[in-house]
């Protein structure tokens, strides 16, 4: 009975699917794939890197310059029909104009030596702008766009960043990062929106937007697809390194690391990037619970698919739940990927693909789904009339309108941490010294993915931007600032290693100066070149900074630097510290406009800082990890502790909260409550405030409430004596948590809501 209820059921469906009217778009994928083979199919969920039809090969660092190679493009794209190609490991930047002339002859191969025409899809990490493509604009990495709060300038970031893009040829950014920011050790930290779920998810809407339009228009030659990644659980491994094995609870993937994804498939996200490691021993890419139940099913992602660099033969050689390559490639497709960023050895994953299907052992079904998502992007997209795009359609290629709107960026982002006795802003007539290792580098205001993977071939533009150095002569005059590296990082080799440069004379130098200006931090890095085994910011920098503050001169500290390196060794002795992150290459010319106040600092941490190694936290993290110590109050040592509490940062001006109100004192079901508070600049000068509302939910039955979380945020700018009124909404969804059965609820009770210093109570009733 129940199976030809089933029977009548599946019968009823087909028809309803067989009626239902497909959209032009759907019939031109169809008659595409009804003329295509197996072979051709295959070909189409492969992606190699540039490398590979190439010669004079970049990442072998050749004085040989690079041009396609035409055998190896014939193999590729002709013989084995490849469908996508990606930027090389270790690439350099090109012109515009280079981009073009290599795109365009990998389309007119691929397009008019094929019998069906099929143009290749280009994918890039543009990341804090187009990285890859000389003159192009650079913003701040994607931490230091988080510590703006403002998704105006996020938006206007990824906008940009299409723009120069598309002016480059290329139609598909792996961009952005939504991965959870939450472990401050963790080598891509700087590439996230920051620990906090509720910022990677309002400003990943924003950067998708910005990437492919308010309606996913790609179509749009000013836009480009994007790639949320890494589909799920990545940034949060047990060893805090790239790609080791994370433990995960399901409530945990559920609770904070998934709505940043679903915030970001719900804004239309074409594609998505899977997570390189294992969650709970499984590799994310053999995952069909996480690929094909949850992203494809539960989430309805109709979009593509991709792995992460090399990961199907990862399954294989690096993960060892397939005994050979033929069985990886078996999981991973039916896991749900439908495109293999192959990298280099395309032939394996093609020949062995195409076997399985003839042995059965991967259905033509899904075969056929992947490659519809594949074209029906490549449509999207209008690689088919305009395989191309040519810099003399885009006048604003690193215009002067751009480079603002990035400096622009770098100025919100920028966070002042600390300013005993307001020491800043500083006075044009002080003597300065500036010093440090990160003083006049370019290279480090960037970080890695510019112009190359690590970010090493920076200094070849060096010239066009200035580093902090060159900003600080070019505001004060070079007579009044005198340098001395006093530590520097090693360019070669390994190049994150550091050596004592001339330390005695920075010391020296400072006794002549009025104030040093001490920069310190990090050399670029991302991925496993970064992954690191002490948290605290290296020994010859802290030796460098106590000695300078034994000088007893006034030192201004800048951070620059991609996560937090602890400082607290030295932390108390400097007079203002200022946090840069990955300003960009207009960091520098930021930074000493706050320096001087010609720009007000409003950046806020989007992480918490930590004061010791052992002590990592997030600011939601569980009543138990933040024992009062007050007296009769047992301390486990579980004492919360940061250097500097997320969403901290400075202002030159000061800003009062007052007259907090509820629409309600009660919440209920399928209603809104609004939150309203006056803020006024009591300061002196104009300046922005970063208005962060955090709800606490004081009792949950059945799991530890988080202490408090973010649930709201807005930029203001407020003239002195100006005040405001700012409100947020809020219903039952902002305030629900996933419980131990991983299901969203709202439990009746009750809440209490902060907003800077003010504090207000509500109910919920079911
Ligand atoms: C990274 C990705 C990146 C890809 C392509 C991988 O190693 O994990 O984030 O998009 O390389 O360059």
């Amino acid at each position: 009975y129940s199976f030809s209820l089933l029977l009548i059921i599946t019968s009823f469906q087909t028809l309803a699917q067989k009626t239902k009217p497909t959209t032009p778009l759907q019939q031109k994928v169809d008659a595409l794939m009804a003329r295509m083979t197996l072979a051709e199919k295959v070909g189409q969920m492969a992606q190699i890197t540039l490398d590979v039809i190439g010669k004079g090969k970049d990442r072998f660092s050749s004085d040989e310059p690079f041009t396609l190679d035409d055998k190896a493009l014939e193999k590729a794209l002709v013989q084995y029909k490849l469908g996508s190609v990606l930027n090389t490991s270790n690439n350099r930047a090109r012109t515009p104009q280079v981009w073009f002339n290599i795109i365009d002859k990998i389309q007119k191969t691929a397009m008019s030596k094929n019998k069906n025409g099929i143009p290749v899809l280009y994918g890039i990490d543009a990341i804090h702008g187009e990285t890859y493509t000389a003159g192009a604009t650079m913003f701040p990495q994607q931490i230091g766009q988080a510590a703006t709060f403002n998704r105006v300038l996020v938006r206007q970031g990824a906008e940009i960043t299409a723009y120069e893009t598309r002016a480059s040829s290329i139609p598909w950014a792996f961009s952005p990062l939504l991965d959870l920011g939450a472990d401050p050790r963790f080598p891509r930290q700087w590439e996230s929106f920051g620990e906090d779920p509720y910022v990677v998810s309002e400003l990943g809407i924003q950067m998708v937007k910005g990437l492919e339009g308010e309606n996913n228009e790609i179509s749009n030659p000013y836009k480009v697809a994007s790639s949320i990644k890494h589909f799920l659980g990545y940034q949060v491994p047990l060893s805090g390194k790239d790609r080791t094995p994370a433990v995960i609870s399901d409530q945990a993937l559920i609770a904070y690391h998934l709505p940043s994804f679903k915030a970001a498939i719900k804004a239309g996200a074409k594609t998505i990037m899977i997570n390189s490691g294992l969650i709970n021993g499984v590799p994310v890419h053999a995952n069909y619970k996480l690929l094909t139940k949850l992203l494809k099913g539960d989430l309805g992602f109709n979009g593509l698919v991709i792995t992460d660099w090399g990961d199907i033969e990862n399954l294989h050689t690096r993960d060892h739940v397939a005994k050979d390559h033929k069985e990886a490639v078996k999981i991973a497709i039916n896991a749900g990927i439908d495109m293999s960023m192959i990298a280099y050895n395309y032939e394996p994953f093609c020949d062995n693909l195409i076997a399985l299907v003839k042995e059965g052992k991967v259905k033509q079904e899904r075969i056929d789904d992947a490659v519809r998502r594949i074209l029906t992007l490549k449509f999207e997209l209008d690689l088919f009339n305009r395989p191309t795009t040519h810099i003399r359609d885009y006048p604003e290629f690193g215009s002067k309108k751009f480079e603002q709107a990035a400096q622009n960026t770098a100025a919100e982002s920028i966070t002042l941490l600390k300013n005993s006795n307001n020491v800043l802003p500083l006075n044009k007539s002080s003597k300065i010294l500036v010093t440090g290792p990160n003083a006049n580098s370019m290279r480090t205001l960037n970080g890695a993915w510019t112009y190359s993977w690590q970010g090493e071939k920076v200094e070849e533009f060096a010239g066009q931007y200035n580093t902090i150095l060159e900003a600080m002569q070019n505001k004060i005059g070079k007579e009044n600032v005198s340098f001395v590296p006093g530590v520097s990082y090693k360019m070669d080799g390994k190049y994150w290693e550091e050596y004592s440069d001339q330390m005695e004379e920075a010391i020296a130098a400072a006794q002549n100066a009025d104030v040093v200006l001490l920069c310190l931090g990090e050399n670029s890095y991302t991925e496993t070149p970064g992954n690191l085994s002490d948290l605290y910011l290296s020994d010859l920098q802290t030796e460098f900074a106590q000695k300078l503050a034994a000088t007893g001169k006034t030192i201004i500290l800048i951070l620059n630097e991609g996560r937090p390196r602890v400082i607290s060794k030295f932390e108390k002795k400097m007079n203002a510290i200022i946090q840069t992150y990955l300003p960009g290459n207009f960091g520098g010319n930021a930074l000493v406009d706050i320096l001087y106040g010609d720009v007000n600092p409003s950046g806020r941490l989007p992480y918490t800082y930590p004061q010791y190694p052992n002590a990592l936290f997030t600011y939601y993290h569980k009543p138990s990890e933040a024992r009062e110590t007050t007296e009769g109050v047992y301390n486990y040592d579980a004492d919360y502790n940061p250097q500097y509490q997320f969403g901290h940062g400075l202002s030159y001006t000061t800003f009062k909260y007052s007259d907090i109100k509820l629409s309600n004192n009660i919440l209920k079901k399928g209603e809104n409550l609004t939150i309203t508070v006056n803020i006024t600049n009591t300061g002196k000068v104009s300046g922005k405030e970063a208005v962060l509302l955090y709800i606490s939910d004081l009792v949950a039955n059945d799991i530890s409430p988080d202490v408090k979380r973010l649930r709201g945020f807005e930029k203001i700018e407020l003239k002195a004596g100006e005040t405001k009124t700012v409100s947020f909404k809020i219903n039952s969804d902002n305030i629900a948590y996933v419980n131990p059965a991983n299901k969203w609820v709202t439990e009746a009770g009750e809440f209490s809501v902060q907003l800077a210093d003010k504090k207000i109570k509500f109910n919920y009733e079911q």
